[in-house]
Order: C-alpha cells, then structure tokens, then sequence
C-alpha cells in the first residue's frame, strides 16, 4: 500500500458504577489532530505506540479525537454520544486502518459497554475496514467487541507500564494484514469469576504463570497475539468476568488459538481462590505499620483509589494515622478544590484550620463524606503539573490544579484541586516533598503507585479504608451482575454460563 491512511484515535475511561464522581466530556479532556499528537507523540501510551506504528509505514495520520478521563462513575450520555460521532465520524469518511486506544470497562449512562457498542457503529458504516483495538488489563470481553474489530491486545502489565507497547502490538499485526502477510481470526471467552485488583497483577502469582504462558505464545509466533484480562471489579455489568482474547493466522492456525485460550482460562479458574483478597481492619493495619523499621514504609489507601474511581478525599486512613501518633508522615494528594482554595487565600507560611476531605457523599455504599478537622502552616503552592518521568505513561502531563502542601508538624499533607492517582514521585517533588527521606509515605493508590513508589519503599503495607474501590466487595449492590458469578456463588458447575 503506497501510503495508508490511519484513523488513530483513543476514547478511555475504567467506569466504577458506584462511585458519585460525575464523568462530563471536560473529564476527558478531549483533543484532536495536531494538538493530540504534540499531547501523546513520544509517551508511553496506548496513543504513543499506535504513532510510532502509523509513522513507521508512512501513514498519512487523521486523529479525530483523543480522549482520556480519570476513572469515575457513568459516562455522561452526551459525552459519549460526542466521542463515538467524532470516531465514527472520522473513520466513515474513508481510511485503510483504524487504530483505537480503548479501555475496555467503559459504561455510559444509556450503555452498559461502552467499546463494544462504539465498534459497532463503526462496523456499521465500514465494514470492511481493519481496526486495531488496544485495552487496559481490565477491560471486560464482549462478543460486539470481537466481532466488530479485526485484531485485539491487551495490557500485560499492572501497573501498566507496557501500554505503548501494547498499542505497538495490535498496531503491528495489523500492518501483516495491511500487508497480506496473515489473516486474522480472533478467538475469545471468559471465566464467570472476579480478581480482585490487589491480587492480580500479572508480575505476581497466581496470575503469572497464566501470562507468561500467553506471552511466550505471542513471543514464539504461536499466534499473533495472545491477551488475558483481569476485569474491573467495582462495575455492576452483565459482562463483568475474567476474559481472554487470542489473534491467530486463519491460515495456519489448527485449533491452537482456542486450545491456548482454554489452557489460559482454566488456569484462572482452578485458582479462582487464590486471586481474592484478604483485608483486616484498618487499626491493626496501622498499629503494624508502626512496628517496621526504617522508612519509607508505603501505607497504601486502596479503598479510595482515584484509577480505580475514588473520591480521593476520604479520610479513614489519615484519620487512623494520626490517631496513633504516625510522625513524619508525607499524605496525598487528598482532592479537595475548597481547602486549596482556602489554603491559598491564608497565604504561604499561614496558620490554617479548616475540615480537609469528606466532602463527596457515596450514596451506593450507603457512606457520607466525613470530613476531618486539620490544623497546619501552608509551606507551599503549585500549579499541580510535572511530567511523568517514572516508567508508567512516561513522558505524559499530569494535571493535579492547583495543589497546595499543608504541614501539621508530624504530617505533610498534599491537597489538589483535580484527582490524580500516585504512580509517580512527581505528586510530591514537584512541591518540594521527597517521599525518599520520609518515614511513612500515605498513599491512595491499589496497584499504581508499585511504578514510582516500590522502588524507593522498604515496607508496604496495604491499609483497608473506606471509599468506592474497596476491596470489600460484599459492599456493593450489583443488581446487573451475571449469576452464578465466583466469588459471590461458589459451587456451581461452568457449564451453561452464556455469553
Ligand atoms: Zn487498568
């Protein structure tokens, strides 16, 4: 093909259905053309590997939109409806290949999956064309998805630092069938089971020899791409399980896509068990962090993680902190735009007191915002912006607002105006804050913050506070769910859970 045209676009979102953070079009941020590339050209990102593709064949590139939000609860349904005509849109007017950064837990409003029902309006009007998919380790598999697209890859990785990568790959094979070089055929199924995010990281058992067996057969040529997805727990979807999706050649592969995709699954089944997590209660978890030696000792609040779809405001795991006398403590960031507000008007070097966090209710949980009360001097104020220089989406802007630091005397509180998840050191030293010289470093991350933080942490020790992504799942009200779905039904036969 002399010089393609490639649709590249990336609509992306992990939707937790129970949290109360509203996801608006602003949430994404959304750019196109020019302006998207000069944002994602170079990063490790789903976007930056499809680039790296399109520009190595000479593509003539067309980005109708590029669009990202935080993990929050629905998509609007007007912010979904203006991303999926922009992509539509783009692709409808002629291409040779489409290249699509999705996630793959997307849930609007009006529709329960999100990416699935985007591939089929653009199967609608372009039946023919190839279409790339690359999604997050947590999607969850539909057959509109399989159907709709042409190659399908995943994640590998969580914290997900091989996204590029994993635009590269789909982005790659799709080129062999620009090129003629394979025919793809894709095979897909799941497991009626949830992982919980604490448990299945794929650099870790259980779920690692699971991976490393889909690797080794993407590696050795077995197939062409070979993907396996934990899921998303906190969404309350029909297609919400433990999925797997493999690329092969229609023409040379005999049965060993399907054989590869039951081995992978029945794998995950057998240790249905081990991928659950085990919590204790947040006091004892704290009065342990108090025994360990020297710091950094990592106190991670997964229960209130902004990638997960948290508030990022609440307070528990602050609250127990400081009830058990923690000192020299660096927190946050906790997003509350009133307190920065309030801490920049009393000026730098102020005395402050104020109610920090707790503002947002958390109806589906049946939990109110509880603030607490916090007396400090403002040390400093920023703009909230530094550029990733750790190894998860390298290179990328994080965008906190304006973010304030607030020092108790025993605790250095980070505050911003917008969420961002701690993957990377930049929350703190970009205000002056090395967590390396900390004692305690508090944390509202799941699996993330093991990017930038294990490596500089002596201990870690995960602490079980309220908030929407929970690792209690019998908190949550799923009334969408399939059933029998582990680990809510346990004894139940495999056969006869439909699609
Ligand atoms: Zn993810």
């Amino acid at each position: 093909m002399a010089r393609p045209k490639v649709v590249l676009a990336m609509m992306m979102h992990e939707t937790n259905t129970f949290s109360p953070v509203p996801t608006t079009i602003d949430s994404f941020r959304p750019l196109a053309g020019a302006a998207a590339i000069a944002e994602l050209e170079g990063t490790n990102t789903q976007f930056g590997g499809f680039l790296d593709v399109a520009r190595q064949i000479g593509a003539e590139i067309e980005v109708p939109i590029a669009a990202a939000a935080h993990p929050s609860g629905h998509v609007q349904k007007a912010a979904y409806e203006e991303m999926c005509d922009a992509i539509v849109g783009g692709i409808r007017t002629g291409c040779d290949a489409a290249f699509l950064a999705l996630h793959g837990a997307m849930v609007a409003e009006h529709v329960d999956d999100g990416e699935g029902e985007l591939l089929r309006r653009i199967r609608a009007v372009a039946p023919r064309v190839p279409i790339a998919v690359g999604l997050d380790f947590h999607a969850h598999i539909t057959p509109a998805m399989v159907d709709s697209a042409t190659v399908v890859t995943g994640y590998r990785t969580y914290p997900h630092i091989d996204m590029g990568e994993t635009g590269q790959r789909a982005a790659r094979t799709l080129v062999r069938v620009l090129n003629r070089e394979v025919e793809p055929v894709m095979v897909w199924d799941f497991r009626p089971m949830l992982t919980s995010t604490l448990e299945h990281t794929p650099s870790r058992q259980p779920m690692k020899d699971i991976m490393d067996m889909a690797i080794a057969a993407e590696a050795s040529g077995t197939v062409l791409n070979a993907s396996l997805f934990g899921g998303f727990p906190q969404a309350d979807i029909p297609h919400l399980a433990c999925s797997s999706v493999i690329v092969a050649d229609r023409r040379t592969d005999q049965g060993k896509a399907k054989a590869l995709l039951d081995r992978l699954l029945d794998m995950a089944w057998e240790r249905r068990e081990a991928f659950l997590y085990r919590g204790a209660p947040l006091a004892t978890q704290i009065a342990h962090a108090r025994t360990l030696g020297e710091g950094p000792i990592l106190l991670v609040d997964h229960g209130d993680n902004t990638a997960s779809g948290g508030t990022q405001d609440v307070m528990s795991v602050v609250e127990e902190a400081m009830r058990q006398g923690l000192e020299d403590v660096v927190a946050g960031p906790i997003c509350d735009p009133a307190a920065v507000a309030r801490i920049i008007a009393a000026g730098t070097a102020a005395g402050v007191t104020l109610d920090l966090g707790g503002k947002i209710d958390m109806p589906q949980l049946n939990l109110e915002g509880k603030p607490l009360a916090v007396s400090g001097k403002v040390t400093r104020v920023t703009d909230g912006e530094f550029v990733v220089t750790g190894p998860m989406a390298t290179g990328t802007r994080v965008r906190m607002g304006r973010t304030a630091v607030l020092d108790t005397g025993t605790m250095q509180i980070v505050v911003s105006e917008m969420r961002a998840e701690p993957f990377d050191l930049g929350v703190f030293t970009h205000c002056g804050i090395d967590p390396r010289r900390k004692r305690y470093v508090l944390i509202k991350s799941r699996q993330h913050f093991r990017a930038g933080f294990e490596p500089i942490a002596r201990h870690i020790v995960m602490c079980d506070g309220d908030g929407v992504t929970s690792s209690d799942l019998r908190l949550f009200d799923y009334r969408k769910r399939r059933r029998p779905l582990y680990p809510f039904e346990r004894d139940f036969p495999l056969g006869g859970t439909a699609r």
